[in-house]
């Protein structure tokens, strides 16, 4: 990769219209997921004079600036309190204390990555994604949205709500991509079911939720209901690193396991 010029942006606006100069230029986040690109860019816009590496606790609220490194947000007390501490577990299991010293949350969302064990476990939040200059959208509809995002992720606003969250990653070993990874959520919405890594970008099981989320009480017939809706409707399939029947395993297994764990 050669970048042939960085930028430090004095605002918001600044680096938007700096960003927005040339096709290739490219706004920094940590820059670890950057430096594996192959791809030249003119321009790096570097936003790290916009403070927007701070966690402040509102209320109802938690904002996270998008320049927030995975360590900090996966220590942060506010973050930890999140459904009895899988947000947090969530982040831990990327790669070592090292490497989330440098990677940062924002550009851990941006990249839509299919194996992210960020994006999995926030989709099971209510969260919005704060974009200069066009607004807020959830991360769901970020995740769906299509082709190329010229604006910069400014903070990422999370619901404060008392409930329990279950994660898993499974990969080959604690370093490695997931082959799958599961979060479930149990909070005053209801249930919240993600899967990523299938190897596809984390979705939201609907239709599951949707199942659970109409009876009073779930036990566990009612569980093995939500599993078969889960195995039914959320698409599965095959890379180098796992068959499909493979990940249909795991996920029945371990949503099983999940939601047995958030109910009780
Ligand atoms: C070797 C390696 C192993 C990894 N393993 C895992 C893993 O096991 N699990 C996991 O979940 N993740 C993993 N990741 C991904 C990692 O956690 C980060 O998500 C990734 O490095 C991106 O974060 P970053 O801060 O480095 O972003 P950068 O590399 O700086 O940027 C990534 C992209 O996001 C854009 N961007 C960054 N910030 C903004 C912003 N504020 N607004 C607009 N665009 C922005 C950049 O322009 C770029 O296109 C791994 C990454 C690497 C390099």
């Amino acid at each position: 990769m050669e970048i042939k010029n960085y930028y430090k942006a004095s605002t918001l606006e600044d680096a938007y219209n700096k960003l927005n100069e040339h096709s290739s230029n490219i706004i920094a986040g940590g820059g670890a997921w950057l430096k594996m690109s192959t791809a030249d860019h003119e321009t790096m816009v570097d936003l790290s004079g916009l403070s927007l590496n701070r966690i402040q606790e509102k209320e109802k609220f938690i904002e996270i600036g998008s320049l927030v490194t995975l360590r900090d947000f996966e220590v942060n007390s506010s973050i930890k309190a999140l459904g009895k501490g899988y947000i947090s577990e969530a982040a831990g299991s990327v790669m070592g204390v090292g490497f989330r010293n440098i990677a940062s949350i924002g550009g851990s969302i941006i990249g839509k990555f299919p194996f992210s064990d960020i994006i999995t476990p926030l989709l099971t939040l209510t969260i919005k994604l704060h974009f200069y200059p066009e607004g807020e959208m959830t991360l769901e509809e970020y995740i769906k949205s299509k082709g190329k995002f010229n604006s910069i992720l400014t903070k990422i606003v999370i619901e404060k709500e008392n409930g329990k969250g279950y994660f898993k990653k499974v990969g080959n070993t604690v370093l490695d991509f997931s082959i799958l990874n599961i979060a479930i959520y149990h909070g005053i919405h209801g249930f919240r079911i993600a899967i990523g890594s299938r190897p596809g970008v984390g979705v939201l099981a609907h239709e599951a939720m949707d199942y659970l989320n109409q009876l009073k009480k779930a036990n566990e017939s009612d569980i093995d209901q939500a599993v078969d809706l889960v195995l039914t409707h959320i698409r599965f399939g095959s890379n180098e690193a796992a068959s499909e029947s493979y990940r249909r395993e795991l996920a029945k297994v371990y949503v099983k396991r999940g939601l047995m764990e958030v109910i009780s």
